[in-house]
């Protein structure tokens, strides 16, 4: 028999190997603006004509190329970015695999000029489906030209398989804004068919976003800042009421490179979980910084997707990070409940001199303890009929009151309606409180504050409950049991067969604490559990809906109060913690209108 295995030529095998560079009009965007920013460009600019089908061109100041270069630069494997294999594990450039020009130049023509500084003349090549064809000196600026036209000439299944003008336009401008933020201090142009798209001068990160998502997007960002040994965080976050209905502008950079990452996304997504509905996506420009070894970005071609060494870690860290900064940001409702239009100074006080007020303020004073009741922790002594637990901060307690008590006025504040709603006046109109939904957010805060500082108020039970499970769940528990005991459980760890409860968190009824374990076995089936963090979340969470108080329940006067008031002192009372609105309001504007 005869040998039948052969070496392909050169053009064919770079015509393969293009395939995986060069998707579309985008990718070859994506790779001469990376080689004008490795080049240290200044200033870009990108000239597009009919998406890309008919020409690309990109024009960089940056540092051109020699002669011989601007030869070699069109081999594969051809790179001046690294030389030996650890290099690899060390990178500081956008490029380094050496093959996007080769590739682009296998299906296409392709015209390169380019100059460096200390030369003379330039250098122009023009070369077509991998072959040169012409090659001369030119005159021309110092930088680099790349002229990519006829894409795909040569493979008509690729050029028919591409999409519309509008689609494949748009990936273009998805990598030039994906370039463009990772590098606020370079000017960048953009034309498309000869309409400027894009000019944007050299600014900082914000002014960037700005820049290229519109003036509207300046009050929408929360910025974020986080450094640990493993990673640095920066970048910005919109606020939860910005939250898109389609996946719109989220971004990853690692080292300034922009990846794609679903993992790092759920972090995100998740931290922003409860302040936005199930449907919606955050948006967020984040850029991490972490050590050049700890990160492999050679797994794919396009070098978008990457493997993290601390993978897990990375998700927890920016998962809280997000969480905090939105909290920090006190991303919550901007509702004057607190402003009593009393408190506003008359316009014909402005220039009268302040005399500085002669009130006393009694910290320890509680309006909702019976003045006999020491303390706060009073409130968790014992099973009441109900009771909301407030948060510790005393002071930001008594800032943030709704309802002031006062003793000669006992009228109505609060209205129970349909023993559903608690309904009350403001300034602007009138609120509706979902009494559920907002229970479950006062408890789900105050556990996880609970859990966090682990001070653990727990009620024992005369005789303790034994519950039956099966091995898994059992196991299921056990994992769970440090976090559990955090916020009050107590165990007896005889035996493996039964979970036996000797003392349970203050708040929940006996009759609640099976189906607490029910939910919270199945909650940890189906979430992934990621981290530790999502864990003690999942937990608030199900202890939340467990305990908190339920529709049809009749709510004293009291009760009322205290709820309403707990609600508007937590970091984020909007909604519930399985993303459902606590309240609505209707403005007196809205009444106007109807009658
Ligand atoms: P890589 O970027 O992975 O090195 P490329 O095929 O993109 O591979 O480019 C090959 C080489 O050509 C680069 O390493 C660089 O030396 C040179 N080069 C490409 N584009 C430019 C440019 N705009 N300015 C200067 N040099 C460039
Ligand atoms: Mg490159």
């Amino acid at each position: 028999m005869s040998d039948i295995i052969h070496l392909l030529p050169d053009h064919v095998a770079n015509q393969i190997a293009a395939g995986e560079v060069v998707q579309r009009p985008a990718s070859v965007v994506k790779e001469l603006l990376e080689n004008a920013i490795d080049a240290n460009a200044t200033i870009i600019k990108l000239l597009v004509k009919d998406a890309g089908k008919t020409s690309i061109q990109v024009i960089d100041n940056g540092k051109g190329m020699s002669v011989t270069d601007a030869r070699l630069s069109f081999e594969r494997h051809a790179t001046s970015k690294i030389s030996k294999a650890t290099d690899l594990f060390n990178l500081q450039t956008k490029g380094f695999r050496g093959e996007a020009l080769a590739s682009i130049a296998a299906i296409a023509h392709v015209e390169l000029r380019t100059k460096q500084e200390q030369d003379e003349v330039g250098t122009s090549i023009c070369i077509e489906g991998s072959k040169v064809s012409r090659q001369e000196p030119v005159t021309t600026p110092t930088g680099t030209s790349i002229a990519v036209k006829n894409l795909f000439y040569n493979i008509p299944a690729r050029r028919n398989f591409l999409k519309s003008d509008a689609v494949e336009t748009r990936h273009i401008v998805n990598e030039l804004q994906r370039v463009a933020l990772a590098h606020p201090a370079i000017t960048f142009f953009m034309y498309h068919n000869d309409h400027e798209v894009y000019h944007l001068k050299t600014s900082n990160l914000k002014q960037r976003i700005v820049a290229i998502f519109g003036k509207k997007t300046n009050e929408k960002l929360v910025p974020i800042q986080e450094k640990t040994p493993i990673l640095s965080i920066t970048g910005f976050v919109a606020k939860p009421e910005f939250a898109k209905k389609s996946r719109g502008e989220q971004f990853f950079f690692v080292n300034n490179r922009f990846i794609k990452t679903a993992y790092l996304n759920h972090a995100v997504k998740i931290a922003f979980e409860g302040l936005i509905a199930n449907n919606q996506h955050p948006t967020y420009f984040l850029f991490l910084e972490v050590p050049t070894e700890s990160v492999d970005i050679n797994i794919h071609p396009t070098k978008t997707e990457v493997k993290f060494e601390n993978e897990k870690d990375i998700y927890a860290i920016i998962r809280a990070t997000v969480k905090h900064s939105l909290g920090q940001y006190n991303v919550a409702p901007v509702l004057d409940f607190n402003r009593d239009a009393s408190m506003d100074t008359p316009y014909s006080f402005k220039n009268k001199k302040q005399v500085e007020p002669g009130v006393k303020v009694d910290r320890s004073f509680n309006p909702f303890i019976d003045k006999k009741e020491a303390s706060w922790e009073s409130l968790y002594v014992g099973a009441k009929d109900v009771e909301i637990p407030v948060p510790d901060n005393e002071e930001e307690h008594e800032s943030t009151q709704l309802f002031t008590p006062n003793e000669e006025n006992t009228s109505f504040r609060t209205q129970q309606l349909h023993t559903k709603y608690i309904v009350s006046t403001i300034k602007s109109g009138m609120v509706f409180i979902h009494q559920n939904r907002a229970h479950e957010r006062v408890l789900y805060e105050t556990y996880l504050r609970k859990m966090t500082v682990g001070e653990a108020v727990s009620q024992q039970l005369l005789f303790p409950i034994k519950l039956a499970y099966s091995n898994p769940d059992m196991l299921l528990i056990k994992e769970l049991q440090d976090d559990l005991e955090s916020i009050g459980f107590v165990f007896e760890n005889k035996t493996n067969e039964h979970l036996i409860i000797k003392g349970v968190p203050s708040h929940i009824e006996e009759s609640e604490i099976a189906n607490f374990f029910e939910d919270l076995i199945q909650t940890q089936k189906e979430e992934t559990p990621h981290s530790s963090f999502s864990q003690v979340d999942q937990i608030a969470k199900t202890l939340a809906k467990s305990c908190a108080i339920k529709l049809g329940k009749t709510l004293t006067q009291k009760e009322q109060e205290e709820l309403v008031n707990s609600l508007f002192i937590c970091k984020e009372p909007n909604t519930s913690p399985f993303g459902k609105a606590c309240f609505t309001t209707i403005t007196i504007e809205e009444i106007n209108k109807r009658l």
